[in-house]
């Protein structure tokens, strides 16, 4: 099944990009029902394969029940499913450049191309403002609500102290969003060392944010670079593939 399929590039990518480690996931929208999603079950992303993906409802229970264990942060997608009709991806991610701008008051902002939609605007999320156990963990339906008003109409939102999520209207896009919201992050943070305290650095104005497709980056823009690591992560398994058909020899 394609989708299946699909989803288990999204997560070696992802992997593969250091945006996800042994946590983190990524969600599709199914085609046939727009109420269901496709997730692993809880593993790490790099080990996944298309008999770990199941299917969920948008309050993210499982439409069958496998006794499998289930990612605790599930209620992330569901939510922000239910939320924004044109989503039909969501990546959670523990993005480590992305993280300091979640503790700080230092704004990411946009300053090369293919982190343009960063200019579309990223929040951030405080879950102190949502509970008061300390538990900074996404495990309930309210709180994946409160994250996904947080998100609002943007293409990612940074949770404090956590990490980010980052969302498509396709796979491609929130996977080669959260992999260029990571680089983007990272290269800030060494403009703004070499820039020193106050240094002015020339970010992306919006006109520039406009025309290189923050706001409309459209599929043609991202099909080399997903192209190209779909081929890379398919190897890898393949690779995988063939060593465990080996060992069974
Ligand atoms: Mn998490």
């Amino acid at each position: 099944m394609a989708e299946r399929d699909n989803l288990v590039l999204a997560y070696r990518i992802l992997a593969a990009h250091g945006v996800v480690d042994a946590y983190g996931h990524v969600s599709l929208r199914t085609a046939a029902n727009p109420h269901r999603y496709l997730l692993a079950r809880a593993m790490a992303p790099e080990l996944v394969t298309a008999d770990d993906i199941l299917e969920f409802d948008l309050d993210s229970n499982p439409i069958h029940d496998t006794g499998a264990a289930l990612y605790l942060e599930r209620y992330i997608h569901g939510e922000i499913f239910k939320h924004r009709a044109d989503v039909n991806a969501v990546v959670h991610n523990h993005s480590p450049s992305v993280i300091p701008f979640g503790v700080t008051t230092v704004p990411l902002r946009p300053l090369f191309n293919t982190g343009a939609f960063i200019g579309d605007g990223v929040p951030t999320f405080e879950i102190r403002d949502f509970q008061e156990s300390g538990d900074i963990i996404v495990k309930t339906p309210h709180l994946g609500h409160a994250l996904a008003a947080t998100l609002g109409a943007k293409p990612a939102a940074l949770m404090r102290g956590h990490g980010a999520v980052v969302v498509g209207d396709s796979l491609m896009l929130a996977v080669v969003r959260s992999v260029y919201l990571e680089l983007s992050a990272k290269l800030q943070m060494q403009a703004m060392l070499i820039a020193g305290p106050g240094g002015p650095i020339v970010y992306l104005d919006e006109r520039e944010v406009e025309a290189t497709g923050g706001r409309q980056a459209s599929a043609g823009t991202w099909k080399r670079t997903w192209d190209l690591w779909c081929i890379k992560a398919r190897a890898q398994i393949e690779a995988e593939e063939k060593a465990k058909r080996r060992r069974q020899r």
